[in-house]
């Protein structure tokens, strides 16, 4: 037995396009940047700290 016999997986080749490299500069927070608890929900892009902040001003109403 030697270690050749592991088999080789060939991986598939990822190509980056443009469109996928722009998705990847916009998935952030639109108003401090960050990439931590974005809510991309809804086309928001905008972190869960940023989203108390701007909630009301983006017309998003608390309901206690
Ligand atoms: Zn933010």
């Amino acid at each position: 037995m030697t270690t050749n016999d592991v088999k080789k997986i060939k991986k598939p080749k990822v190509v980056l396009s443009k469109t996928s490299k722009e998705l990847k500069r916009s998935r952030v927070c639109k108003f401090c940047g960050t990439q931590r608890g974005l809510i991309r929900k809804y086309n928001l892009y905008i972190c869960r700290r940023c989203f108390n902040d701007y909630a009301a001003e983006l017309g998003f109403k608390k309901y206690d």
